[in-house]
């Protein structure tokens, strides 16, 4: 049995097509049923549903095979743990830092909002700015309007939500899309049907890029 990490939503949504491309279809809809692990068109494989940043630490300790996950999430969590053989090519936007527009950036030390604290550090050190890190849930793109922080890390995709909030994007972080991660363990032990799963993914990536 394979069972493959996915998160709900975007990614979900846009890994279906591939899945199915490579003969793995749920047999019910995440959307419409509660289950949390869903059976699929192939006996072997299994898909578990859960949150986008949970998904590398099921991998890492084994409760899952492989996973689905954006490279944001990746970075945050530190990916030593686990093998990340492909670039899936979905879920593709950007990690941004963004801040009020038309406002010059401050000197000395900053107040950053974000949900990626080692990230935004790792960021902030190698540019050699002073930042404090406010880590935030969500709405980051709130803080800066209320004074909580002087500007935001966050994803940007169509970057509606920033204008929608009198922000503008200052500095792209890194491109991100989503990665096919597995278990170190599993590669070893479940190698034929792993690394058949990844050509075949691979071929389909490829062939849409
Ligand atoms: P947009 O207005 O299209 O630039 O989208 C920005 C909002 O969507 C922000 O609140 C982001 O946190 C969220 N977002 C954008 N891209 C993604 C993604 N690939 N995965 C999860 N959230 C995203």
């Amino acid at each position: 049995m394979l069972t493959i990490a996915v998160s709900k939503g975007r990614i979900y949504e846009e890994a279906l097509p591939l899945l199915a491309d490579v003969g793995i279809v749920p047999t019910e809809d995440p959307k419409k049923s509660r289950k949390l692990i869903l059976r699929t068109s192939r006996d072997d494989v299994r898909l578990v549903i859960i949150r986008a940043t949970d998904v590398p630490t099921y991998v890492e300790y084994g409760a899952a095979d492989l996973g689905i996950a954006g490279k944001d999430v990746l970075l945050e969590y530190g990916a030593e743990g686990l093998y990340e053989p492909l670039d899936l090519g979905i879920s593709r936007c950007r990690l941004m830092m963004a801040g009020p527009k038309g406002v010059k950036p401050k000197h000395g030390r900053i107040r950053v909002a974000t949900k990626y604290v080692k990230t935004a550090r790792h960021f902030f050190a190698s540019q050699g700015v002073q930042a404090e890190i406010i880590k935030l849930y969500g709405s980051m793109e709130l803080a800066p309007l209320v004074g909580l922080a002087d500007c935001i890390i966050d994803l940007v995709d169509t970057g509606n939500t920033l204008k929608a909030n009198g922000l503008e994007p200052r500095e792209l972080i890194m491109s991100i899309s989503s990665r096919l991660i597995v278990n170190k363990a599993a590669m070893k032990m479940k190698h034929e049907a792993i690394h058949g799963l990844i050509q075949r993914l691979e071929s389909h990536v490829s062939a849409q890029a």
